[in-house]
């Protein structure tokens, strides 16, 4: 289909009708992932703004080839093109009615590397730490340090002329661009580099060049009088820098200047070419005081003369959101003196040590100068350092979660003044935002004049017009100071095209849409951005669109935590709307979430995968039944409930709680699978089963009766079960009758499978905790005898009601201990925290607060009797001097590692590591399903089994949760490695009882 040049393009699809016929032909011509269902349009239809466009269809293309026919195709029929990375951006660049091709999944391979020049190219899928954790061990970095570094890929950075904390040292993504290998919407495909490689390159691409110079050099003297002139200028197409004598001389005519920043709009970025930079060896840190706001933005322009590599603003309220977290507390402590209202954090990096003390030192003098005196926290010590800046980024998470419909919103957030305007800007924009009802946290680049501001605004109401006044303010104040930039760091996309005009006039506008043009004059590559754009407040754009209601449920779980403060909110939709899409959960490295994209690389097994289908199917954009049908089960299916999310996600985004939500109500439109039942029940069954081990454990004893059991049950054969055992520690003979109370008494709850499968377990914790002169009570139901039970099978299968019966019974008998203060201590964690978490979504009320006020972790309690001085434990060296530890993931999502840590640690000798590792894998029954096996093995395989491979044969290997220990039994019994078979990993309490009974000397 063809359409006229430059035609804007609606919200809604142009070619819905031949839909159908472009899915085949890509389905046809593509090796790669081509994606047209409603559930994946609408999972691309969102980046972290505000607004929401559903895509004419998704392309993943496995090689560049798929891209390049991708391309190809969509061009023939006149379809427009949307290039995606991470999906990151904050200005709806990465939303819009086209073919959105993902590079993040496939085509993320670093191509070349010349340690000696210093340069790199990559693929645009390529992530920002990925290239770092590749160029670390050679001394170099790519320097453009985006917050989102994890998720940032640098296609999209390019796209839009990303810039980090340290762009004073070393500029913006421009400055560190030197080639692109591109395709322009025609099909054509160039290499865009400096110009002194011109000669030679294709005419077309000599004649391209010729046009794009042709236009700055007429337009050199409006460049001249109005284009930005502070260094974070990142509205339109740069250019200024694409001018003979323009800034960066060198490269002065480098045409891949042009393509960075331009937000997908004039070509695709196949391949990067980058500079890279040497590691900066030493770096110290000043911690600027200043008791009022005002004073804090006079300082930056004296501060910049010093050199430093980052000067950042944390304002009164990050720091009183990180001094009312219990985490950072004690890290805000360090570092703060007294009540400032606001702090910089200044920088200096470089290659002498010397050198950056003495620039520490300069700061302080300085400081003194303006008149504060003793005004700097002086930090050298780069542990402390690294802290400063976690606090930092988590002021801005936990700003982030606010509740409620009012949302900061980004729209004016990082406009851009030269420094001496600094103060006098954000004093009046203070007084705008106060103007119309609302205030903004200040943050970040204030050496570059870039500060952040989200004024809250409720965009389902009438967030739009507030957003209109405040913003057309902003404007005329940016505009009143000369040389500032309307956008110095997130880019136009939706929310800013429109006042790029303003600020620049329409000379140059106009000049900016002949360049367009020039590369796509069928306006194809992402319309409607940078170029003719719809306006900011256009609501029809936007996620919550006039009209948007979700559909109330009868939930379940209470989600009451969800609605804000005199707001009455839908608790289940307020913590589903909770994810912004700020794309946090891509994460590939460090912490847990999410295991399952880790794995599958998909937009739709990533927490805001899942949070986006929740919340079109809750809101009726899915269709009729969208919540309980097969695209939501999908979605939902490789969600193991790490509960990663829930610590994780700057936005607290529960999706582990949100799965137990779904399920309940997909069953009961579904039914549920034999499978389900027999791992649902066993609690109920245990008693049973256990009395006769032998008969229960057949399964693995007969040959083909496990590839039986998968036929009819669907458990994998791959797997072996966990072993009944017939001495269930609840019925162990010795456990005499409970003592009379004394001050050090404690109540251990045994789950169903540390009782049915792994008693010697509880025996162990037993044996320590009477070593340690603790008088145990045995955790018993009053009812029937039959051991308690947090109701977890029943709460991995959605039978809330079932859970709820178990929670009731639990409460119940444990309401004596609880209230004479006990503390009641578990060995599972997925158990335990049973009580702390899911109890009270189930049964709210004082009884169950109480309860998970006193359950802890055996770790976590023997940790905090040590700390009080009042563990009494004698410990011997074991004959292992090293322990390498895996932590369940919600040991890791209740902050429980360090106990574990600091409790082997009493071991004398005892070297203690924890790997760094997503979830397992095994994740309750998931890992033993038959069509999840290969993703579970995968997850372990993605950094677990790898890392204890590497351990010596007398490394006692510690895993605290059930289910890990089975993953890792299977996974290294499945190893290749000599001498890795056979090793099992075990609980902290089967650790400790050694050590207990281990021989002297
Ligand atoms: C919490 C938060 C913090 C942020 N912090 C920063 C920050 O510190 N500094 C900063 O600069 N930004 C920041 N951003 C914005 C955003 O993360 C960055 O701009 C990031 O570089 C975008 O990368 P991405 O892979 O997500 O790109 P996407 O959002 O996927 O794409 C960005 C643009 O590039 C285009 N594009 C992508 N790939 C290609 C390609 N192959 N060819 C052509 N065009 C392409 C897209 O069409 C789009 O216009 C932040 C965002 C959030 C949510
Ligand atoms: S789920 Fe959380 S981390 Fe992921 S995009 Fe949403 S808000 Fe961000
Ligand atoms: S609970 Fe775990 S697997 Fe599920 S979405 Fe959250 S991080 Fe991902």
């Amino acid at each position: 289909m063809d359409r006229a040049p430059n035609q804007v393009v609606s919200a809604r699809p142009l070619v819905r009708a031949g839909d159908a016929a472009l899915a085949a032909r890509l389905q046809r011509e593509l090796r790669g992932e081509v994606l047209f269902d409603a559930a994946s349009r609408g999972r691309y239809s969102t980046d972290a703004s505000i607004y929401q466009i559903e895509p004419v269809g998704v392309v993943v293309p496995q090689t560049e080839e798929d891209a390049r026919i991708a391309i190809q195709i969509a061009a023939e029929l006149g379809v427009p093109i949307l290039p995606r990375g991470g999906g990151t951006s904050q200005c709806g660049q990465t939303v819009g009615a086209a073919l959105v091709i993902d590079n993040s999944k496939h085509l993320n391979q670093i191509i070349s590397f010349d340690q000696a020049a210093r340069t790199a190219v990559v693929q645009p899928g390529v992530v920002l730490d990925q290239l770092n954790a590749y160029l670390r061990p050679h001394g170099l970095w790519f320097p453009v340090d985006v917050s989102t570094s994890a998720q940032a890929t640098l296609g999209g950075m390019a796209g839009n002329n990303s810039c980090g904390s340290r762009s004073i040292r070393y500029g913006n993504m421009v400055h560190n661009v030197r080639g692109i290998d591109a395709l322009l919407a025609d099909g054509a495909e160039f290499h865009f580099g400096a110009s002194d490689q011109l000669a030679g390159a294709p005419r077309a691409y000599q004649a391209l060049v010729a046009r794009v110079h042709a236009i700055v050099r007429r337009e050199a003297a409006e460049i001249e009088a109005r284009w930005p002139r502070v260094l974070r200028r990142v509205q339109g197409y740069n250019i200024d820098m694409v001018q003979p004598g323009a800034e960066g001389a060198a490269q002065a005519h480098n045409l891949a200047h042009l393509l960075v920043g331009s937000e997908g709009t004039l070509a695709y970025t196949r391949r990067l070419h980058l500079d890279l930079a040497p590691l900066p060896r030493h770096k110290t840190l000043g911690v600027c005081h200043f008791p009022g706001f005002h004073q804090s933005m006079q300082a930056p322009q004296h501060i910049v003369k010093l050199a430093p590599t980052a000067v950042e603003l944390v304002d009164r309220t990050m720091i009183e959101l990180a001094r009312g977290n219990a985490a950072f507390k004690p890290i805000v402590e360090r570092f703060l003196k007294g009540d400032p209202d606001a702090i910089l954090l200044v920088e200096f990096a470089g290659e002498d040590r010397d050198e950056q003390l003495a620039k520490l030192r300069q700061l302080v003098e300085l400081m003194a100068d303006l008149g504060f005196p003793g005004g700097v926290v002086e930090i050298a010590d780069a542990g402390l350092q690294k802290q400063v800046w976690e606090v930092r980024k988590a002021g801005l998470n936990i700003m982030m979660s606010m509740k409620g419909d009012g949302k900061p919103v980004s729209f004016i957030e990082d406009c851009a003044v030269p420094l001496e305007h600094l103060a006098e800007y954000t004093d009046k924009l203070t007084q705008v935002f106060a103007k119309h009802g609302t205030r903004g946290t200040w943050y970040a680049h204030a050496s570059v004049g870039t500060l952040h501001v989200r004024p809250v605004l409720n965009m389902k109401q009438d967030g739009a017009k507030q957003m209109r006044a405040i913003a057309e303010e902003a404007c005329a104040l940016v505009r009143s100071y000369k040389g500032a930039a309307y956008s110095g760091e997130h880019g136009d996309g939706l929310v800013r095209t429109e006042w790029i005009e303003p600020v620049i006039g329409a000379r140059l506008t106009r000049a900016l849409e002949e360049i367009k043009d020039v590369f796509d004059p069928r306006g194809l590559m992402n319309p409607g951005k940078i170029v003719r754009g719809t306006k900011q407040d256009d609501r029809s754009l936007f996620r919550f669109k006039p009209g948007y209601a979700a559909q109330p449920i009868d939930t379940a779980l209470d989600w009451s935590d969800w609605n804000a403060p005199g707001e009455a909110t839908h608790g289940f939709v307020a913590a589903v709307e909770m994810c912004n899409n700020n794309g946090h959960c891509r994460k590939f490295d460090a912490g847990t979430m999410c295991p399952s994209y880790r794995v599958t690389g998909n937009e739709r097994d990533l927490t805001r995968g899942r949070a986006n289908t929740l919340r079109l199917a809750l809101s009726g954009q899915l269709g009729a039944g969208a919540f309980s049908s097969a695209a939501m089960h999908d979605a939902m299916d490789l969600c193991v409930s790490c509960k990663g999310c829930k610590r994780e996600c700057p936005t607290g985004v529960d999706m582990a709680k949100m799965k137990i939500e779904f399920l309940y109500h997909y069953r009961k439109i579904h039914g549920i699978s034999l499978r389900d039942r027999l791992i649902a029940w066993l609690p109920r069954y245990a008693p049973w089963a256990a009395r006769a081990p032998a008969l229960a454990n057949l399964r693995d004893a007969i040959p083909g009766m496990a590839e039986l059991g998968e036929r009819l049950l669907g458990l994998s054969a791959r797997r072996s079960l966990p072993k009944w055992r017939g001495d269930a520690f609840h019925r162990d003979p010795t456990l005499g009758p409970e003592a009379a109370p004394t001050a050090r008494e404690v109540v251990l709850l045994a789950d169903t499978f540390t009782n049915y499968f792994e008693p010697d377990n509880a025996r162990a914790a037993l044996a320590v905790l009477q070593a340690a002169g603790y008088r145990v009570h045995l955790a018993r139901a009053a009812d029937d005898g039959r051991p308690l039970c947090c109701g977890r099978t029943f709460l991995a299968s959605g039978l809330v009601d079932e859970a709820r019966a178990e929670a009731r019974r639990t409460i119940a008998a444990l309401q004596p201990h609880v209230e004479r203060g006990l503390p009641v201590i578990g060995l599972e964690p997925s158990c335990l925290y049973t009580l702390r978490d899911e109890f009270k979504s189930m049964l709210p009320g004082a009884g169950t607060d109480a309860l998970a006020a006193r359950a802890l972790l055996f770790e976590e309690f023997l940790a905090a009797e040590h700390q009080a001085g009042k563990l009494n434990l004698k410990l011997r060296a074991l004959p292992q001097k090293k322990a390498l530890l895996h932590g369940h993931c919600h040991q890791k999502a209740f902050g429980a590692m360090p106990a574990v840590e600091q409790v082997l640690r009493l071991i004398p000798e005892l070297k203690v590591e924890t790997v760094e590792a997503s979830c397992c894998g095994m994740a309750g029954a998931f890992g033993y399903e038959a069509e999840h096996y290969d993703v579970s093995l995968k997850m372990a395989e993605a950094s677990l089994l790898p890392a204890l491979r590497k351990a010596d044969a007398d490394t006692l290997l510690v895993a605290d949760g059930t289910s890990c220990r089975h993953q890792i039994h299977d996974g290294l019994e499945k190893g290749t490695c000599a001498g890795e078979a056979g090793r099992e990993a075990v609980h902290v309490a089967q650790v400790l009882a050694r050590a207990l009974a281990a021989p002297v000397g």
